[in-house]
Formats: C-alpha cells, structure tokens, sequence
C-alpha cells in the first residue's frame, strides 16, 4: 500500500470550491490526513465546529495561515494587526495547530522606506512572542519571494529569517516555514537551509512555471515547473526536518478551476512520483 502518512494538503490548494468541513472530508475522503488551515475558511464555519469535524476525521493540523503584517507605521493599524495575529495565534491554539505562519507584511502605503518596515515588523515580533508562548503556539515565519516584497512581503530569504530569530533570541515559539516556491531561486538556499536545522516547523511544496502570468496566484502543481523539490526535501530533511511535505498551490487560472477531489488524487500521484 501507498504510504501518504507525511502528505498534507494545505487548505489553499482546494481554496475555492471547498469550504472547511467539505475539504477535512474530502482530503480524508482521498487517505490525507493532514492538513493546514486558511483563517477565513475557520472563521465561516467557527472553532469548536472545525474542532469537532477534524476530530471525526482522524485529521491533523499542520500550520494555521495566517497572522503578521506587521509593518504599518500608522499605530492604528498596526495595532489592529497586532490583534488580529494573537487572535490568530489562540484560534491557532484551538484547532491544536502545529503553527501558526507568519507573514511579514509590505511597505505601507505611500512609503518607500524598507528598511523601517523591517523595523517595524520586528518590533511586532518582540511584542507578540510572549503571546505565543503562553498559548503553546509556534509562529513560523514565511520567507516570500522577493517579487512580492512589496505588496506581501518585506521578509524574502531564509538568511534573514534566521537573523531575525537570532535577532529576537527566541526559543521554539518562533521558527520558519520552507516553501519551495519562494525559496528556490536564492543562491543562498543551500546555506539558509542549514542555518534553519532546528528551526523548520513546516515545508511546503507546489512548482514554479516557466511561463507563469502571475506572482502568487499561478502556481505549478509538483512536477510541472522547474524547481528541483527533490533537492530541497533533501536538504531540509539534513537539516533535521522530518516533518510533513504539505501541498499548497494558489492557482487561479488551473487547480482552483477543477474538481478538487482530482487536485487532490493528482497531487497525491506526484507525491509518490520522483519529484518530490
Ligand atoms: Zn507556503
């Protein structure tokens, strides 16, 4: 029999068609049993009846996405995020996730100052860890591709992620989530992999393409792209990453189009493939 024991979907792959309960069914349906969640997708069905659903399923929680955007200079709205991503954090905590991914945010509107971004969302990062650890709730920070640095992103390598964990002496409430898609193309990848031995909490995969339209919504499924994912699973896994290899593919103009439980049985093929 095929082993799927460290496949997980992440709820993002089957976005659109299926809400919360239909995709813990449906990817347990298909023998997946882990899986990560999108906060709007909980918040429409609420807490204890996700909890009660994933129970029934024999379903893990891989990652909850997502908190973060922490780089407003304006205080409200700084503030407002702040809240968001403890609220996140407890929801987080809740469904018995096994981190939270923190995305860092991108300039604020009208700036052109990356640096204070930055700044900025390290400061949140100080002020929201004891939340974290108090609720037992890892948050793993995503490095994004650069292209999307802007409007997304101000943290882009795995360099500085690891800087920014040095940076704020943290423990296991902070950590970093490898996604191959934004991970990739850096020259750097090897030595950022190795740099995050200890620290990697999630490891996510889908497929650049070559003719891709757009930034984040046109993902390739594993397989169809040009990133070596092989590669990648292995150096994570020197690393110390033992972890689920969890399927995430924004795709607007393909996967999110079709009937998910073919997303799903077509992921699971590559799974077992040798690209993965
Ligand atoms: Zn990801």
């Amino acid at each position: 029999m095929s082993d799927f024991s460290k496949l997980a979907i992440n709820q993002f792959t089957t976005l659109h068609r299926w809400s919360l309960t239909q995709a813990i069914e449906g990817y347990a349906r298909n023998g997946v049993h882990a899986m990560g969640i999108v906060r709007d997708k909980l918040q429409e069905v609420g807490v204890r009846e996700a909890r009660r659903c994933l129970d029934a399923h024999d379903m893990t929680v891989t990652c909850y996405c997502i908190g973060g955007l922490l780089t407003d200079s304006d205080p409200d709205r700084f503030r407002v995020n702040l809240n968001e991503t403890r609220r996140a954090i407890d929801e987080a905590a809740e469904i018995g996730a096994g981190c939270l991914v923190f995305v860092a945010g991108g300039l604020p509107e009208g700036s052109r100052d990356l640096p204070a971004a930055r700044a900025r969302c390290l400061e949140g990062l100080a002020e929201i860890l004891p939340h974290a650890r108090e609720a037992g709730v890892s948050l793993a920070l995503e490095p994004l591709h650069p292209m999307i640095c802007a409007f997304r992103s101000c943290l882009s390598t795995l360099a500085q992620a690891n800087d920014w964990i040095d940076a704020l002496g943290a423990g296991p409430e902070l950590g970093i989530v490898v996604d191959v898609y934004h991970v990739w193309w850096d020259p750097d990848m090897e030595r950022g992999i190795e740099r995050s031995a200890g620290r990697i909490l999630s490891f996510h995969v889908c497929d650049w393409l070559m003719d891709t339209t757009d930034l984040r919504l046109d993902r390739g499924m594993m397989g169809d792209g040009v990133i070596d994912i092989r590669r990648i699973r292995r150096l994570v896994e020197a690393a110390g990453y033992n972890g689920y290899r969890e399927v995430e593919i924004f795709s607007e103009r393909n996967w999110w189009r079709r009937d998910p439980d073919e997303v799903v049985a077509i992921a699971k093929a590559r799974y077992l493939s040798d690209v993965i």
